[in-house]
């Protein structure tokens, strides 16, 4: 078994769900006592939130390549970002180690484009709907990416940031998210990419007349396909 390295607190409220995520995959393919060889290095989110706001991803994922360094040199075999928004940087982080990155946004777009979704609607943070290279990894695969409107996209936002991020997991929220997605729907997304790790914490199977894909739930299983590959 491969040595996973994940860069972590982004939020802890997600790492954690990767955490048992990891785990439990491991256990389900391997059975008895056997768990996920992780190296976890948690950041204090409140210091990346910060950066992202001033528009300082250089520093940020200054930050993020010299904690992948210290994976590599601690023995992980490849380096996950968990969180979303922050592979914005993934090219700064790759280029400062000699593993594998394991991208999060081309891991989501392959799920998505091997169920022949050809139009999916995008849940993220702000800058995860803003982004284009997020928007790359999906028409790479012959896949359109549809946002909500832009007062849609800061209620996602607002939801993330100041609930799911802090542990907060609210009904009003969901039904409001609900609401996003059905809209994404009308406008003829064939499934909707739960494009922030937080937010298959509130949102499931049940909350959609299309399959969601859950990013934190795809990057694990494609992480242990990686580290259990023959
Ligand atoms: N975990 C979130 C994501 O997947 C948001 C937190 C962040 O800004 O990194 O985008």
């Amino acid at each position: 078994m491969r040595t996973i390295g994940l860069l972590g607190g982004m939020s802890w409220e997600s790492t954690a769900v990767y955490y048992r995520l990891l785990n439990e995959g491991v256990r389900d393919r391997l059975g008895g006592l056997s768990s996920a060889k992780v190296l976890l290095h948690s950041v204090d989110f409140a210091e990346i939130a910060a950066l992202q706001r001033a528009d300082r991803w250089d520093d940020a994922g200054e930050l993020l390549a010299g904690a992948a360094r210290g994976l590599e040199a601690a023995g992980a075999d490849m380096v996950l970002i968990g969180t979303n928004t922050m592979h914005a940087v993934a090219p700064q982080v790759q280029a400062a180690i000699g593993v594998p990155l394991l991208h999060l946004g081309d891991v989501a777009a392959s799920a998505v484009s091997d169920a022949g979704v050809r139009r999916a609607g995008l849940l993220g943070t702000a800058f995860t709907m803003a982004a284009p290279w997020y928007r790359e990894c999906f028409t790479a695969v012959g896949v359109e990416l549809l946002v909500p409107p832009e007062e849609e996209r800061a209620l996602v936002h607002r939801v993330i940031f100041d609930e799911l991020c802090v542990g907060v997991v609210s009904d009003a929220s969901r039904a409001a998210l609900r609401g996003v997605v059905a809209g994404l729907v009308a406008e003829g997304a064939q499934g909707v990419v739960l494009g922030c790790t937080e937010l298959e914490l509130l949102l499931g199977p049940a909350d959609a007349e299309v399959p969601l894909y859950p990013t934190t739930r795809l990057h694990v299983e494609a992480a242990l396909d990686a580290a259990l590959a023959g």
